[in-house]
């Protein structure tokens, strides 16, 4: 397996890709996105053969969020049906090449292509963003709404919006898919506020914890190919289909949504992050955990080198406060989602050598904000749930992130976020005196509940086997999840070995006594000094025991298990997925 490495910057290869292709007398060049028919295929990149007649194929770029998994030219086709989809598996099948069902591809973690692909490589990305995009309400009590995966979650959003429903919580930004938010147990930051009684069909785990229903592409034993299938949530294989890290294709899924909210957004500047963070003995009365008694909803982004960090708050409120300002569309941080030229320039030369002007930077980028929050009024914002959930657009600085889920016990939320803040200060200082600044975009924080089964308005339904916020029936006193991201420049020197370091440090920490921490999949995890997903310990033992069998709840072993019987083919995976779902013996096709 190929990994990326700190200082891989490869780029961008649209000439390299270009002069192929019009060597190969190409002239249906989509400039969007690189975008070339079969018809037009360049001969050293020919086009898979037998394809099924009718469906979309073509040669397409692909590149992952930050920017550090690039592949010239991957062919790529758009089915129009759930059926299409169920066509171009079973081709792979017999033709034996894989297939990647491709959402927005805003994501870090190579679940969907890993760096080395090219296009010798036997795989097709099937894009569900062209067409596999239809909605429609399911049920209005308990309200259920069925969509397409590849519906994007602000087109969702605002569909449910117009009919009077939305979600508690969700993912910041908007532009990402349903089935790759549901591929990696997709969530956003939120917790009953104290006397906050659920509303029916709002829950506060992931997204995931949504689905009442899923329809997915599984293998056949009788009929000896693969077919549509649908689960409903009580269907004990759903668990293994509700998160399943890019081990099956989903075309369709029924949510469970709950009457719109409205919410309030507030932002704080000026909460140092010695009292917002501090140790629970210090008794403080502007503590995260203050916040989330009051409010349930809490985000804070913690620049580097910076005392305040932005603490956003959101509250339900059904009426507009009077000093705060209605919002009639999402995204309402235009500072945050178009950098400067300043900032670039300064981010610019700290990747490429400059690490000493990471201090001006963490000090430029919490100047922006104070400035942006000021400039357009957004302090205290007020509407419809959507518009105050979605709050990152793809112009948004393109950052590296680490990611991980800290199970715990609610009364205990101050004190793993306090010793995270202070290891993390104390590794920073380390590094400093080292010369060296790898955490040049600081720290994110967000706190969810878990997913339980009591939160889904389904009978008997059945917990996701591995969502990171998949419950511990060992400890039902774990009842909310701290989030924590630690975010670099991509290229930045050294990050990797951060990383490594606050990886082994939180795995010590929170090694289940009184917390116990999983990846957050979408992000990076299992670090070397060289690379993210690349620690083999983390890969085979670190991981699967964060997902134990306990009681009848099955663990790691039985998802897998599972999603192999489903495609004992291995038609959907890729090299890194092999490595973490184990492509050892497959277990009896159903
Ligand atoms: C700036 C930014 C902010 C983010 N903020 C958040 C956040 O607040 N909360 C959060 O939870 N996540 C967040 N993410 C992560 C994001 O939600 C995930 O990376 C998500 O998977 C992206 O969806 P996508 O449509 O781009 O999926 P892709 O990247 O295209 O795919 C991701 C995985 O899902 C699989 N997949 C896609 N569609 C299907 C399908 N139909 N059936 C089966 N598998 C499928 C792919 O094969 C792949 O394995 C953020 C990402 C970015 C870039």
């Amino acid at each position: 397996m190929q990994t990326l490495h700190d200082d891989e910057r490869p780029g961008i290869s649209r000439r390299r890709f270009l002069a192929g292709s019009i060597a190969a007398g190409t002239t249906a060049l989509w400039a969007r996105s690189f975008r070339v028919t079969a018809a037009h295929a360049d001969p050293a990149c020919p086009a898979p053969t037998g394809f099924p007649n009718g469906i979309e194929l073509y040669r397409q770029a692909f590149e992952n969020w930050s920017g550090e998994i690039k592949v010239d030219s991957l062919w790529t086709c758009a089915p129009r049906t759930a059926h299409d989809v169920v066509d171009i598996v079973n081709w792979a099948h017999a033709h034996g090449y894989r297939v990647r069902p491709r959402g927005m591809a805003h994501g870090w973690s190579p679940l969907l292509v890993t760096p080395g692909t090219s296009c010798d490589t036997k795989v097709v990305l099937v894009d569900t963003t062209q067409h596999l995009t239809a909605m429609r309400m399911a049920a209005s009590s308990p309200a259920a709404v069925t969509v397409e995966t590849g519906a994007s979650m602000e087109t969702l959003l605002g569909y449910l919006e117009q009919r009077g429903y939305g979600m508690t919580a969700t993912p910041a930004p908007g532009d990402v898919t349903v089935g790759g938010v549901l591929a990696i147990d997709g969530h956003g930051t939120a917790v009953p506020a104290r006397g906050e009684k659920r509303e029916p069909g709002h829950l506060y785990g992931s997204v995931s914890n949504r689905v009442l229903s899923v329809t997915a592409v599984v293998w056949d034993r009788r009929r000896r190919h693969y077919v549509l299938r649908t689960f409903d949530r009580a269907h004990p294989e759903c668990r293994a289909l509700l998160t399943h890290l890019g081990r099956s294709f989903l075309t369709e899924v029924t949510l469970q949504v709950g009457e719109n909210q409205n919410l309030r957004c507030q932002s704080f500047v000026d909460i140092p992050a010695a009292e917002l963070f501090a140790d629970p003995s210090a008794g403080g009365s502007r503590t995260l955990a203050s916040y989330i008694e009051s409010a349930g909803r809490v985000e804070t982004i913690w620049f580097p080198y910076t005392d305040n960090p932005w603490l956003k708050v959101w509250s339900v409120c059904a009426h507009k406060p009077s000093r705060s300002r209605a919002v009639t569309e999402p995204y309402n941080y235009p500072f945050s989602d178009n950098v400067p030229n300043e900032l670039s320039t300064l981010a610019d030369q700290i990747v490429t050598g400059r690490g000493e002007l990471t201090p001006a930077f963490g000090r430029m980028c919490q100047a922006a904000t104070i400035a942006g929050l000021a400039a357009t009024r957004s302090h205290d914002l007020w509407g419809p749930s959507k518009n105050l959930l979605l709050y990152i657009k793809p112009s948004t600085m393109r950052v590296r992130a680490n990611g991980y889920a800290v199970m715990t016990a609610r009364s205990n939320i101050q004190r793993v976020v306090s010793d995270f803040t202070s290891s993390y200060l104390d590794r920073v200082a380390a590094f400093e005196a080292r010369g060296m600044y790898p955490a040049n975009m600081g720290v994110e924080i967000r706190v969810t509940g878990i997913d339980v089964t009591n939160e889904v308005d389904f009978p008997a339904a059945c917990p996701p086997a591995l969502s990171a916020l998949a419950p511990r029936p060992d400890h039902p006193e774990w009842d909310v999840a701290v989030w924590f991201d630690v975010l670099s420049l991509p290229g930045t020197k050294g990050a990797n070995e951060f990383f490594r370091e606050t990886e082994e440090w939180m795995l010590e920490r929170y090694s289940g006594s009184d917390a116990a921490m999983r990846p957050e999949w979408s992000k990076g995890w299992a670090y070397t000094d060289e690379a993210a997903w690349a620690n083999p310990t983390m890969l085979r033992e670190t991981i699967p025991r964060a997902f134990p069998r306990a009681g009848s709840a099955p663990g790691w072993a039985w998802a897998m298990a599972t999603l192999n019987a489903h495609d004992p083919h291995r038609v959907f995976g890729n090299t890194f997925v092999d490595a973490l779902t184990g492509a050892g013996p497959r277990a009896a096709a159903t």
